[in-house]
């Protein structure tokens, strides 16, 4: 079976613990492959690589950074159907949607960053004759970047991309559920031409690997994206020790659909906001509010909507949705299904476990799932579920909708559909979460910066905003 290694100073190595544990197909159930099972000894290594290679690579002209970013860019486009198959196979994800998401995105990140480092500007206040004041931004040191399953190569190059191009350092530590991409990523790295120690990539459990590289003294800044349980633990740990930290977690996201809303454009975004990726999407729209008048009609599109959706095989190009990421979630999400049932919900689609046959019916294939009927503050309704799951909720008026939907503790993401464009702004200032999307969902531009409010996170990233991150400002007077 093919062994997975860190990158750690420039090189592919095996854990010092000399341990491993199975990394499991979803599709199959099987495992395919072995991940190092890290710990505080590999941390303290890639630290200190990411610390000696800070000395040279912070000095290093931007234009030169740059350069090597956009040579990793073109390299993961050289690899661009090994990764495809790599982040569906890991994940269970259709590879259609790799091809057509997650892998893409990754070099755009990239550029993206490579680019920004180039044009980014600092402030200047001028007083009056007396002085001036501006500010001078610096990298800090070693980032620690945690990223989660869901989108594998996708948030570990949102992460690394803007730390490295400021001129920072990393220890990566990818969600063990999924590690392939990170792994055939530090290959391309090598490929590459990147320094020896700027980028290191550590395997292994969030408790034996995450907390070392957290709490490590040398690592000033942490990069976080996973649940918001982990974001609590990680906070309480980091906070202490001043450290940077950034934050984006989980979300229970409201998708709302005022009875003046392009009809057809709805159902088809509430469906896609429901069942991409299974619904493992932190910005999936799992709590769908339906305006009365159009309640049942709505419903009815939906359900026929979804139940066209093929769940299949991940390789074969005509299917819709593949497997969830493991047998642990898998069950979690088919609890959650059977507690809707318990506290009254009425599944109106799906509900179950998909058994596929031969060599697949071992994985982990969820029915695209919709409840109705359920109280908009049960639990089912409150709780992240991350699985192909929604919950439909009639609602009135515009007050009413809006107190719903923000009845969570998380606040995330949220889309509305409405052709009143009055309705569209007030709506969207109401609602208490990060991003607001007026009759689209998922529709990201690099430069906006995101993240959640409340227990969804803490913190801005993206566009200039993850370069203010990734540095430290320091606020310089002269005196004229
Ligand atoms: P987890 O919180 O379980 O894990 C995220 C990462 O943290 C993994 O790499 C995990 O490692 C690691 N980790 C676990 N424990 C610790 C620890 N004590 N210290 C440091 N790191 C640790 O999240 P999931 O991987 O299950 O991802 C799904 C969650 O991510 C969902 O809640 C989703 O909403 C959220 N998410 C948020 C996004 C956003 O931008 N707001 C985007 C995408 C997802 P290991 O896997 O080895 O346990």
């Amino acid at each position: 079976m093919e062994k997975i290694l860190n990158y750690i100073n420039g090189e592919l190595v095996e854990p010092k613990n000399g341990k491993y544990l199975d990394n499991f197909n979803p599709s199959t159930g099987k495992p395919y492959s072995l991940i190092p099972d890290s710990g505080k000894e590999d941390i303290d290594l890639a630290v200190e690589a990411a610390k000696e290679a800070f000395i040279t690579w912070s000095k290093t002209p931007k234009q030169n950074r740059s350069d090597i970013l956009m040579k990793l860019a073109d390299t993961i486009e050289k690899h661009f159907d090994e990764l495809v198959k790599a982040e569906s196979k890991d994940n269970g994800k259709p590879e259609t949607l790799a091809a057509h998401v997650d892998i893409p995105r990754a070099p755009a990140n990239i550029r993206f960053f490579a680019g920004a480092i180039l044009h980014n500007s600092s402030q200047m206040h001028e007083m009056d004759g007396a002085a001036i004041n501006y500010t001078l931004r610096q990298p800090v040191g070693v980032a620690a970047c945690i990223s989660p399953w869901n989108l594998p190569l996708y948030l570990l190059t949102w992460k690394i991309a803007p730390a490295i191009a400021a001129g920072n350092t990393v220890v990566a530590k990818p969600s063990e559920v999924t590690p392939m991409t990170a792994y055939l990523f530090s290959k391309i790295c090598i490929e590459a031409g990147l320094p020896k120690g700027v980028l290191n990539i550590v395997h292994g459990l969030g408790s034996r690997t995450g907390d070392p590289l957290t709490t490590h003294p040398d690592t000033p800044i942490v990069s976080f994206t996973g649940g918001t349980v982990t974001g609590k633990h990680i906070a309480s740990v980091t906070s202490p020790m001043f450290k940077k930290l950034s934050l984006e977690l989980g979300g229970k996201n409201p998708n709302i659909v005022f009875s003046d809303a392009d009809f057809d454009k709805a159902v088809s975004f509430a469906s896609r906001a429901a069942f991409t990726n299974q619904g493992q999407i932190c910005l999936c729209g799992s709590r769908l509010f339906i305006q009365e008048e159009i309640y049942e009609r709505f419903r009815d599109a939906l359900v026929a909507k979804a139940s066209k959706l093929i769940v299949g095989d991940p390789s074969e190009a005509s299917t819709n949705l593949g497997a969830v990421v493991s047998k642990e979630h898998m069950e979690k999400i088919l609890n959650k299904i059977d507690l809707a049932k318990v506290l009254g919900g009425k599944i109106i689609l799906g509900g179950d476990r998909k058994i596929l046959d031969g060599n697949l019916k071992d994985g982990y294939y969820i029915q695209p799932t919709i409840i109705e009927g359920l109280p908009f503050d049960c639990e089912v309704n409150q709780e992240e579920i991350f699985g192909p799951v929604v919950s439909i909720i009639p609602f009135k008026t515009e007050e009413e909708v809006i107190e719903m939907a923000n009845s969570t503790k998380y606040g995330l993401s949220a889309s509305i559909f409405t052709e009143n464009l009055s309705r569209g702004h007030r709506v969207a200032a109401a609602i208490e979460s990060g991003v607001v999307w007026i009759n689209t969902w998922l529709l990201r531009d690099l430069r906006i910066p995101f993240g959640g409010m409340k227990e969804s996170g803490l913190g801005r990233e993206g566009g200039f905003k993850s370069l203010e991150f990734f540095t430290e400002s320091k606020n310089v007077c002269v005196k004229i």
